[in-house]
């Protein structure tokens, strides 16, 4: 599994993102989220209490001599993104962070995009709904629209919500946000699940509809997962899903 082991991490070529300087908000030797995901890269989340998370103040130092020493080499970030280990918006400083940030960026690097990846968990919070309508691309995980699959894939640590909370709570942005979805099939703990069926897909356009996203971005898995016995989506399966998408009027892009 891969842990960023530093506040600022990169610049990293991303398959989504383009030249992006990661921000991690969450312990440097663990991670921490308010989901536990089959798939995730940094692996299941840790058992361990108490860690030490950088503080406002650090993660603003940090990025400003970063963002100077790039800024100097002539190395502009294409983004500056918010995922590390872990959900970033569990941060009790989040949105005074992101007006940080965003401080930053207008004076090192005024052409660079704020990106949050988040699993939004916590988007019913009015200071971390504030803080995300602030970023360039407020970009928020939807998994599945069957519950069942979302609770085995994304295996929220809060069982009471449910995909209608999403999809009640990702329409407040009015469409000011772009929805994430991981593609991907395979057994966990004896449940065979697959989020690419037919019924799974009309389920998640029918949400998408609700949601009204300026934007879709689908993936499958790319690296090692925390769960074994999970298989990847090709890139043509993801091209037809996509297509189906669009007919229904969304911009959507594929990852590889
Ligand atoms: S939401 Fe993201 S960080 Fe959290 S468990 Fe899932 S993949 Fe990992």
């Amino acid at each position: 599994m891969i842990l960023f082991d530093q506040i600022i991490f990169g610049p990293i070529h991303s398959r989504r993102l383009g030249l992006s300087l990661g921000v991690n908000l969450l312990p440097i030797d663990a991670k921490i989220c308010t989901f536990n995901c089959i798939y995730c890269e940094c692996g299941f989340n840790t058992t361990m209490h108490d860690l030490p998370i950088p503080t406002r103040v650090q993660v603003r130092e940090t990025l400003e001599v970063k963002l100077k020493e790039m800024a100097a080499a002539n190395q502009i970030p294409n983004v500056i993104t918010f995922s590390g280990n872990g959900e970033p918006t569990m941060h009790a400083d989040f949105e005074g962070i992101i007006d940080d940030t965003i401080e930053l960026r207008n004076k090192f690097c005024p052409t660079a995009k704020v990106s949050v990846l988040s699993n939004s968990t916590r988007i019913h919070k009015p200071s971390i709904f504030n803080a995300l309508k602030k970023v360039d691309n407020n970009i928020l995980k939807f998994d599945s629209a069957i519950d069942h699959t979302m609770q085995l894939i994304d295996r929220p640590t809060d069982k009471r919500i449910n995909v209608q909370w999403f999809i009640d709570h990702l329409k407040i942005f009015e469409g000011r946000l772009i929805i994430q979805t991981m593609f991907l099939r395979g057994e966990f703990e004896y449940e065979k699940f697959d989020n690419t069926t037919n019924a799974e897909i009309e389920a998640w356009l029918k949400a998408l509809k609700e949601i009204r996203p300026q934007q879709v971005m689908i993936y499958s898995i790319d690296r090692e997962t925390p769960a074994q016995n999970l298989e990847k989506v090709t890139f043509a399966e993801l091209n037809l899903i996509a297509q189906k998408a669009r007919e229904q009027g969304f911009e959507v892009s594929v990852a590889k």
